[in-house]
């Protein structure tokens, strides 16, 4: 029998936007993640399992070698630092930008501003490249209410059509990076699975719009 290759995915738009390339890779899986209560999912080719499991924890999986490949968005993958991965694909789906937003026509002018975000990683970074002190707060969702109730000057979240930030009386300020979702090997995984997993990347890149 071959060796197993497991693949970490998470669900709703990535899983979504990947399965095409995956069938161009010749892989189906035999579950749907939305209807399926299984967090390991059978394909179509016994030797290949798929993982469902949140968009964050996608590298963390790869990088410890758990899964074998991952899906995983490029805001995930810089608050992450992309330690023991390898990014082969930019698959260009998720597409989206992470942006700076604050309250729409207000500039906020004091001497150390204060953001909310759940990308601190990103957003700490993003400053010192400024020469710029921040205070940073950590959320872990609805970042938009955060300037509304006085928590935080501004926000650092990812923005796709600006309608969420717009419903909220926010405006995108500042671009910081243009993100969309790429492929992740794991290291030891691409030297030890050579042969099968670089068809697999050369499969899934040749698919890619
Ligand atoms: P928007 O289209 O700008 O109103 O986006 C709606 C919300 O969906 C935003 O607040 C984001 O948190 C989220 N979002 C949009 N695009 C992506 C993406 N590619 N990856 C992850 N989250 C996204």
């Amino acid at each position: 029998m071959s060796e197993t290759i497991t693949i970490a995915l998470s669900k709703g738009r990535i899983f979504k936007e990947t399965l095409p390339l995956l069938k161009a890779a010749g892989i189906e899986p035999l579950d749907d993640p939305e209807t399926s209560r299984k967090l390991i999912l059978d394909t179509n080719r016994d030797e290949v399992k798929l993982v469902i499991i949140r968009a964050t924890d996608v590298p963390t999986y790869v990088q410890f070698g758990a899964a074998d490949i991952g899906v995983a968005g490029k805001d995930v993958l810089m608050e992450h630092g992309g330690e023991g991965l390898y990014e082969p694909v930019d698959l260009n789906i998720a597409r989206c930008k992470l942006m700076v937003a604050g309250r729409k026509g207000e500039r906020q002018d004091v001497a150390r501003l204060r953001i909310a975000t759940k990308y601190v990683n990103s957003t700490r970074r993003y400053y010192a490249q400024q020469g710029k002190q921040v205070e940073v707060i950590k959320l872990y969702g609805s970042m938009e209410l955060a300037p509304i109730v006085g928590l935080a000057d501004y926000i650092v979240d990812v923005v796709d059509t600006g309608n969420t930030l717009k419903a909220n009386g926010l405006e995108p300020l500042e671009h910081i990076a243009d993100i969309s979702s790429r492929l992740i090997v794991n290291k030891a995984s691409m030297k030890m699975k050579h042969a099968r997993i670089q068809q697999l990347i050369d499969k899934m890149q040749a698919a890619v719009k």
